[in-house]
């Protein structure tokens, strides 16, 4: 640890950790770390993956001023333990099936650590030439992992970076189109589409971006929940006739309710003679695509101009990690290249570096890089496929129990590891089943609508899940159905 400076006003020093103490005290976190996950592997009686605080008690239970002088370190990390775990919703749990995964793994949490520890500032090449060339090539690794189309990698017009969220991803691909689209001056001409399936991060962008609601074309979906083609085939035309100009279509790979899949090729049939920007959000499914066998979820991709997945979400690297890759980096840069004079330097100025900060909407940056580069060679491809066959087996098991059982029903296909079920006395006792299921304290479900009746989602994939939490969770929906 740098020396520090003598206080010459009289005032006290400020009072910094030693490096001694420091070592000591991460040695601690580590450990409360390691600790509270033996808590989920080990069933201990009181590991639950739900919430069971009530709505203010963690607040109440904090100090309501800040202290005036420092505490030890070990007092703040007791009170994570003592006030806040209690309040954890707890995603690590092997018996959380809620929402989509949200996978941390240990190399993940030591990557962040030492993202952390060094501290920083990703936004050009030359505020972290590492933290740049790291993020290149650790997006061109998993682009390889992933089966990912040549041209989302570096060294040509394309390449990828690392966003917080696939919300934000998704941003930067309508802003890009809408700008490639004629931007402003254009902007009530222009038209957005995507299923009324997509998530609802879609319509959000659309509005941040300065649409107006009605300017977001809510596509139809077919029987399995996928977007109708000659549906958007119909809104494009009959638009186009109308003298608007159709800018972006928002394809979804594995949808949030039923992990349905657009028909990318199709899709993109439609919008590539009317110079609409395809855009694929794959939050979820994407993961899948480091297993040869799940590769046909890209069909259509060498065709569209931007693709996002979130390794925060299924593939062990702790939120925030979303891929995002663009066939064409130029338009985004387009729309959001500002250069003031304090942010020019020599390599920037000379062309000759990738500066992250003009692929994004923020211009300071994580150096997220690290943990994906941890976790992509702590586990090796082989080790990331393996956790994703595992959920996927484990989750067609369980759909083969839910269909083996005359009280249940499947409310969608099986999709890679979404499992959507339903009783079949309806909608109010589909509810209660959920509410039973995550009162249990073994498992922690949430819901969905599909076709307007009420679904319970199982979404297998969280980093400690093995067949033998999910064939529990097929028994005790036994039980309670
Ligand atoms: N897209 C899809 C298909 C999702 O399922 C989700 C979240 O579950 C999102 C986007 C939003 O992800 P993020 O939280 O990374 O913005």
């Amino acid at each position: 640890m740098p020396d520090q400076i003598p206080a010459t006003d009289g005032s006290e020093p400020v009072p910094h950790m030693s490096t001694d103490e420091f070592r000591s005290a991460g040695r601690d976190t580590v450990d409360f770390l390691a600790g509270y996950l033996d808590g989920f592997r080990t069933d201990a009686p009181d590991s639950r993956p739900g919430p069971t605080v009530a709505p203010g008690e963690v607040y109440a239970s904090l100090p309501s001023s800040p202290p005036a002088e420092g505490e030890p370190f070990e007092a703040i990390l007791a009170d994570v333990e003592r006030l806040l775990v209690p309040g954890l919703t707890n995603w690590q749990h092997p018996g959380f099936y809620g929402f989509f995964p949200a996978d941390s793994s240990p190399p993940s949490v030591l990557g962040e650590l030492v993202s952390a520890g060094l501290g920083q500032q990703g936004m050009l090449w030359s505020t972290s030439p590492a933290c740049t060339e790291l993020e290149m090539l650790v997006l061109d690794w998993l682009a390889e992992a992933a089966g990912l189309p040549d041209r989302f990698r570096s060294g040509g017009p394309g390449g990828g970076v690392i966003q917080d969220s696939a919300s934000s991803s998704s941003l930067c691909a309508i802003l890009a189109a809408r700008d490639r689209a004629g931007g402003a001056e254009a902007l009530p001409t222009l038209r957005i589409y995507t299923s009324e399936q997509a998530h609802s991060s879609i319509e959000k962008d659309v509005l941040v971006a300065g649409f107006a609601r009605h300017q977001l074309r809510s596509v139809p979906g077919d029987d399995a929940f996928a977007m109708d083609a000659d549906a958007l085939a119909a809104m494009v035309a009959a638009d186009v006739a109308d003298g608007h100009v159709p800018c972006l279509v928002a394809a979804t790979v594995g949808t949030t309710s039923s992990g349905a899949v657009d028909p990318v090729s199709a899709i993109c049939d439609v919008a590539g003679p009317v110079g609409a920007w395809v855009h694929v959000d794959s939050a979820w499914a994407g993961a899948a695509t480091v297993c040869p066998e799940h590769r046909h979820l890209l069909d259509g991709l060498d065709r569209v101009d931007s693709y996002c997945f979130n390794p925060h979400k299924w593939l062990l690297t702790n939120f925030d990690c979303s891929a995002f890759y663009l066939a064409d980096v130029q338009p985004l840069h387009d729309s959001l290249s500002i250069v003031p004079e304090y942010l020019r330097n020599t390599a920037s100025d000379a062309g000759a570096v990738v500066d992250y900060r003009d692929w994004q909407v923020p211009l300071g940056r994580r150096f997220r890089a690290l943990k994906l580069w941890f976790v992509m060679r702590s586990y090796g491809v082989e080790g990331l496929r393996a956790h994703i066959r595992a959920h996927v087996a484990a989750a067609a098991d369980l759909a083969a129990r839910v269909e083996a059982n005359p009280r249940l029903e499947l409310a969608a296909p099986l999709s890679l590891s979404l499992v959507c079920l339903r009783h079949v006395d309806g909608d109010d006792a589909t509810e209660a089943l959920m509410a039973a299921v995550n009162a249990s304290g073994r498992a922690f479900c949430t819901h969905t609508k599909l076709a307007d009746r009420y679904v319970m989602r199982v979404a297998v994939g969280g980093t400690w899940t093995t067949a033998a939490h999910v064939a529990d969770l097929a028994d005790l929906l036994d039980d309670l159905a």
